[in-house]
């Protein structure tokens, strides 16, 4: 029996944050310090993460995608990603972000059968990279992306977060990467979690107007690509596609296929809400697979029908049940 919700949503794909910890501090995404993080002995181990992957699998999840926080500062990432892999029923394995240190370990995660990787960047001016990330170097980041490109099998993504109304250039800077090369650049909107609620960023028309001034009519792509709520065009003479994700302007939530697991263990079934359950819990209590899987499928069922984030134009908050205030750092985005 598949995997749905109470709505017929089909639920395959499951991102799995490995740590809430990071070597950047993106502005939008983590207060600058005083960031609490969780003691170690409540993240899951790669045992407890390969457990509840498999029961996973068993009832239809096919793709995993890591992140974080930053999941390449959890040693042994590779190790994981190749356990992960190999349980069966599991199609792809992939990995989200921020780039810096991925020329030091693209090998081993390629090795261990990783199918794809989004690199985060929001912006190609190395000054501004380093307000966005506070701390970060740019040119690390970029080093990374030049490292996946040597795996010519490896499907590769740039995510990029505008923030402000006026960066057309930026836009226009960030989307070229995909002409020359094969990747993809996706524009995402800034959603309101955490520290992201003191950002609002431009709408997607703005900066498909933009690149269609820069590059010309672009192709439309109608049918959904990949597992994600992307939409993609194709400019002329481009190698690769860009893409654009806005959950809050365009949102997906009636073909939303994802659950997120967080660090400490918690099934999550919304990114807004804090349903769902608490895997760590059962299993370091001893609860075989069968309790574990009736309270994925429960979690599943439960499933909220869509977030309620505040309407931007009417700035109204539309809220029910018990909202996640946590940063995305925290979450797993
Ligand atoms: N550290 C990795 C990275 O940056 O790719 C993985 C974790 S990060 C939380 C995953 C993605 O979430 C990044 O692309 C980041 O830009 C995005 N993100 C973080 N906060 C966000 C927010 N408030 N709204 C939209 N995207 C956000
Ligand atoms: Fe770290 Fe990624 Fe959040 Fe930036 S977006 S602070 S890189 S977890």
């Amino acid at each position: 029996m598949p995997l749905v919700d109470q709505y017929g949503r089909k639920i395959e794909y499951m991102r799995v944050s490995v740590t809430d910890r990071c070597n950047l501090r993106c502005i939008y995404c983590m207060p600058p310090e005083g960031v609490k993080s969780v003691p170690h002995n409540e993240i899951l181990t790669f045992d407890e993460i390969e457990r509840i992957a498999g029961i996973g699998a068993g009832l239809g999840i096919t793709r995993i995608r890591l992140t974080g926080g930053e999941p390449l500062v959890r040693r042994g990432l590779p190790v994981l990603l190749g356990r992960l892999k190999r349980i069966e029923g599991m199609e792809q394995v992939t990995l989200t972000t921020n780039g810096t240190l991925l020329k030091h370990q693209i090998s081993e995660l390629v090795s261990s059968g990783m199918d794809g990787v989004n690199i985060s960047i929001d912006t190609l001016n190395e000054e501004k990279y380093r307000k966005i990330t506070r701390t970060g170097r740019l040119g690390d980041a970029l080093e990374g992306v030049e490292a996946a490109l040597g795996f010519p099998g490896l499907h590769v993504k740039v995510n990029c977060v505008p923030l402000g109304e006026d960066e057309g250039e930026d836009w226009v800077r960030m989307a070229a990467l995909a002409k020359e090369r094969h990747l993809e650049v996706r524009f995402i909107e800034i959603m309101p979690v955490g520290t992201g609620r003191q950002y609002s960023g431009p709408g997607r028309e703005k900066i498909y107007e933009t690149l269609r001034a820069a590059f010309g009519e672009a192709e439309m792509y109608t049918e959904r690509l990949g597992n994600g709520p992307a939409d993609y065009v194709r400019f002329p003479g481009f190698a690769g596609r860009i893409g654009f994700i806005s959950a809050i302007s365009h949102p997906f939530c009636d073909t939303c296929n994802r659950v997120r697991l967080t660090p400490e263990g918690y099934l999550k079934t919304c990114l807004q809400y804090g349903t769902g359950t608490d895997l760590r819990k059962l299993i370091r209590a001893g609860a075989d697979d069968r309790e574990i899987e009736d309270a994925f499928r429960d979690a599943v069922y439960n499933k909220p029908a869509c977030h309620c984030f505040p309407d931007k134009d009417t700035e109204q908050e539309r809220p029910t049940g018990y909202l996640e205030t946590r940063n995305m750092s925290g979450i797993g985005g």
